[in-house]
């Protein structure tokens, strides 16, 4: 099962030091292959991992009033809409497909299915879409007048982004946990600032090497280009990198973002004032974490600094 990873992945399987850090997490059945690239099941070990990173993230959000959601993976389509998320990453959404035919197309499926045909073909769009961020679910429950605090967030949710990758930080389907501020222009801003200054602090009290930089998304693209540099001059996005041993480069594990009024104009969101509201959203890719903790700390978390452990409430779980 792992062929599929080992195949697209750079390094010399079976020769130690060299192969890739995704196939040591599958080898260490930290991450379990599932024949797609960027698609894993997770192991007990793992998921305790990921627990405790949830647990720190949700006594940040309790420290801010925030309301707890956990969103499914899917989101409704209209809302998706909503988000704009078409115009600038096309090509990273994912959409569901159901079967809604009779008979007749009940048995051309199954015929299509056998014979190895374009079955897809026959399903229809259904009205969700596979969530892209955690946040996009809160935007829609914040429609009308905000109170004069405005709204704080703690969500999470499994995310779908189309990027298959054989690099261990870059799946498919992954959890966003985001802390996410709705309120005036002021508030959001300081929501971003005070949440990347939480965040950076947070992941470096892990024993991760943190800095702070600003960043532009992937935007879809020629107006994409513009959209890049308009993000980057004006700073809106700042991600949390951190460089993961046996991976190039350096990996974004935490965002913080502010989005204008990007969201307070097509979901009709007022601040008490009676201005359009801004948004703002502190996203840690919970999945990147763990990849990252795991290849500085080393495959088991039993014998990981007791700061870290203790931190992260793994103290007796992993036995
Ligand atoms: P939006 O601005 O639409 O609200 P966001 O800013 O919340 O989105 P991103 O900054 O794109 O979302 O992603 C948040 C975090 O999710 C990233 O910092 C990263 O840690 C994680 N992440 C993003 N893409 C992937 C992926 N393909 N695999 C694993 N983790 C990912
Ligand atoms: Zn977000």
């Amino acid at each position: 099962m792992t062929d599929i990873i080992r195949a697209g992945t750079p390094g010399t399987p079976g020769t130690p030091g060299t192969e890739s850090l995704v196939c040591r997490l599958v080898d260490a059945e930290l991450l379990v292959p599932t024949g797609v690239l960027g698609l894993y099941g997770r192991s007990g070990t793992y998921q305790d991992v990921a627990d405790g990173i949830g647990a720190m993230v949700r006594r940040w959000g309790a420290s801010l009033g925030a309301r707890r959601l956990h969103l499914p993976p899917v989101l409704g389509r209209a809302t998706f809409a909503h988000t704009n998320y078409l115009e600038s990453f096309p090509d990273l959404m994912g959409s569901v497909h159901v079967f809604s035919g009779g008979n007749p197309e009940h048995k051309e499926l199954l015929r299509r299915v056998e014979s190895g045909g374009d079955w897809p073909a026959l399903l229809e769009p259904a009205d969700v879409v596979l969530a892209s961020a955690a946040c996009h679910g809160v935007y829609p429950l914040c429609t009308g007048v905000l109170p004069i605090e405005g709204r704080t967030f703690d969500v999470q949710s499994y995310c779908f982004r189309h990027e298959p990758s054989p690099q261990a930080a870059r799946m498919q389907s992954f959890v966003m946990h985001e802390i996410a501020h709705v309120g005036t222009a002021d508030g959001a801003w300081n929501h971003r600032e005070e949440g990347l200054a939480h965040g950076l602090r947070m992941l470096s009290g892990l024993g991760l090497d943190m800095s702070a930089v600003p960043a532009s998304d992937p935007f879809f693209g020629r107006v994409g280009a513009v959209l890049a540099a308009g993000q980057l001059d004006e700073e809106l996005k700042m991600e949390g990198v951190t460089a993961i041993p046996g991976t190039q480069g350096m990996t974004a594990i935490m965002s913080a973002n502010s989005h204008r009024d990007h969201f307070g104009v097509p979901f009709g969101i007022e601040t008490a004032g009676g201005a359009v509201a801004h948004s703002a959203c502190v996203a840690f890719g919970v999945d990147r974490i763990v990849v990252a903790l795991l290849a500085v700390h080393g495959l088991d978390p039993a014998s990981w600094p007791s700061g870290v452990r203790d931190q992260l409430g793994l103290a007796g779980s992993l036995a």
